[in-house]
Formats: structure tokens, sequence, C-alpha cells
């Protein structure tokens, strides 16, 4: 295929994605605040761009890789300082974000799209980073029926599931619910391990158990947190790229923001924020989420 993608945002799931559309021959027009971001695109063939406008000019399909909310708002509809990217796109240009943002942002979006003819899906993602490397991540797509059957090869290039979850905004929803989810996971498999460690356990063992045993889950088989027990993991390397704790954050204040709106009762949602939110003041932020394990652990004797 010779179809032209502009692909903004290049950071820990982005820079992968991206290369995902390169391999499967899309050319793509790629952008980053972050130089070397950029550097590690252009190494496997991606074009990079001199600015987010530059990037988009002859594209057919446009993808936001982007933090949170106010970065897409920012790049699509504009700030005080810039114009947004929806003020001279070509009318019929399909827009996919696939960060992950508020529900009620993603709506915006689609409205404001709608208003300069264009298709917007939100269409956020599962996998970590492992995921979007392997091009198995799952899309949680919101929006219009045509719209996704437009990007269907292209998601199908990243990702191995993806699943149309409603209108706009409903892949939105969908990932703040699944990621809840993963936050208490972590932290209970977490609590877990800990325990077992503190009665003489070895982790790998224990984790072995817990994986085929009633216990088992996502954390257990893919991304556990203590050091060692699994290869290719944040926790083996640091705790560095990964998923941040501070972007965890985010999408617990989103998941509360949502259960406060429909007076939807997250007792273990709420407590999550609170360990992560103690985490990332503690200066753990930038580590990948799982580091929160550190939090958790028994010190001295
Ligand atoms: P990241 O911080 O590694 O990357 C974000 C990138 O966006 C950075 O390279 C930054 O320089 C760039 N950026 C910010 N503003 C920009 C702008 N205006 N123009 C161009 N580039 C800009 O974050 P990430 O881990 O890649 O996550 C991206 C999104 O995906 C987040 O919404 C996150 O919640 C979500 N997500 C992450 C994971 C994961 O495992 N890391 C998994 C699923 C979903």
């Amino acid at each position: 295929t010779d179809k032209s993608i502009a692909f903004i945002g290049l950071g820990n799931m982005g820079g992968p994605m991206a290369i995902n559309l390169v391999k499967a021959g899309f050319r793509v027009q790629a952008f980053d605040l972050d130089a070397s971001a950029c550097d590690r695109v252009t190494e496997q063939g991606a074009h990079v761009a001199d600015s987010a406008r530059a990037a988009v000019e002859g594209a057919e399909i446009v993808i936001s890789m982007l933090p949170a909310s106010r970065h897409v708002e920012a790049l699509y509809l504009g700030s005080d300082t810039a114009p947004g990217l929806f003020d001279g796109l070509p009318v019929g240009i399909l827009v996919i974000d696939c960060s992950t943002i508020a529900p009620a942002s993603a709506q915006k979006l689609a409205a404001a799209g709608k208003l300069h003819s264009l298709e917007v899906l939100d269409a956020p993602v599962s996998g970590g980073t492992a995921g979007a490397a392997a091009g198995t991540l799952t899309f949680m797509v919101g929006g219009e029926n045509d719209a996704l059957g437009r990007a269907r090869t292209v998601l199908e290039s990243m990702g191995k599931n993806i699943f149309h979850a409603g209108d706009a905004g409903a892949g939105q929803a969908a990932k703040l619910c699944n990621n809840m989810l993963l936050a208490i996971l972590m932290i209970g498999t977490s609590e877990a391990l800990n325990l077992g460690q503190s009665l003489g356990l070895d982790p790998t063992v224990l984790a072995g158990i817990m994986k085929v045993s009633s216990g088992g889950n996502w954390v257990l088989e893919k991304y556990n947190p203590v050091p060692g027990v699994m290869e290719g993991v944040p926790a083996s390397r640091g705790y560095s790229g990964g998923f941040g704790t501070d972007l965890m954050l985010k999408d617990l204040g989103l998941a509360l923001e949502a259960a406060i709106a429909t007076r939807a009762p997250v007792p273990l949602g709420g407590l999550a924020e609170s360990i992560y939110a103690a985490h990332s003041a503690a200066g753990k932020g930038g580590l990948d989420f799982s580091s929160v394990i550190g939090l958790l652990e028994r010190r001295g004797s």
C-alpha cells in the first residue's frame, strides 16, 4: 500500500506502533516534540516532519498517541498559542486518536471533527509496550462503523484484537474500566508476592503457582513486578520504559471522574488512586507503574 499516515507522538507506545505501520508498507510521516523519540523511528524507515502540521501534509489518515486529554485537544482543536490541526485538514481525512483520554474529550473531538467533515475515532489500546512492539495490541474503538471500516487494516497492522465498543467516547470508556482493574490487579499481585517473600517463598516459584491457580492474572502472566522473575519487563530494567506511574494515575483520575459523574461505587479504584498518588509523591511518577511494589515492601526485619 502507498497510503500516507501521519503519526503524532512517538513515545513508549507510539514509537513501536509507528514502526509497525512502516513494516506493513505504509508511508509514515511522524512527529514528536522529543528529538530522540523521532530518531528511534527514523532508523526504522519513518519520515520525520518538523511539526505536526508538516506531518499531516498529504496524509489520508492521522494517528495520535499523546499523554493526556490536554495534549490531544491542543493538537487538534488548538491552544492559546497555536491553531489546531482540524483547521486546515482536508475534508474526509480519518483521524484516529489512540491516546487514553477522557471520554468527554473524545466526544468533543468527534463533534468538532464532524463540523470540519473529518472522520474521528477514539481507539485507545491495551497490551503494553511489548504488545505495541509485537503488533498484538487490543484496540477499543468508539465512533461510527464506516470510519472503523476504513481504519481496520491500519489498526490490524498494530494490533490483534479490534473491538467496536460503541459511539464516540465508548472506546475510552472501555479503556478506563480496563485500566482501573489493571491498577488494582497490580497492587493486589504485589501484595501477594511481597507476603510470599516475607514467608520465605521464592517469588518465581510463587508466581508460577499463582499464575495457573485461581489468583492467575495478566500481571503474573506478562508483567511481573519483582525484579528478575521475568525477562523483558520493566521490573527487570529498573522500571524504565513501560507504563509510567503518572500515566496510570491519570487513568485512575479518569475512572474516578466517570464514577462520580455516574454514581458508580469504585472503592478499590479509589484506594488504588491513593496508593499510586503516594508512590508518585515519593518521586516515582516517571517509573513504570509496577514499581508500586516498592511502596508495599517490608523494610528491615
Ligand atoms: P510517553 O510519555 O512514552 O509518550 C508520549 C509522547 O508524546 C512523548 O514522546 C512526548 O514527547 C510526545 N508528545 C507530547 N506532546 C506532544 C505534542 N504536542 N506533539 C508531539 N508529541 C508530543 O507515553 P506512552 O507510554 O507512549 O503513552 C501514550 C498514551 O498511551 C497515554 O495516553 C497512555 O496512557 C496510553 N497507554 C500507554 C500504555 C503503556 O504501556 N505505556 C499502554 C496503553 C495505553
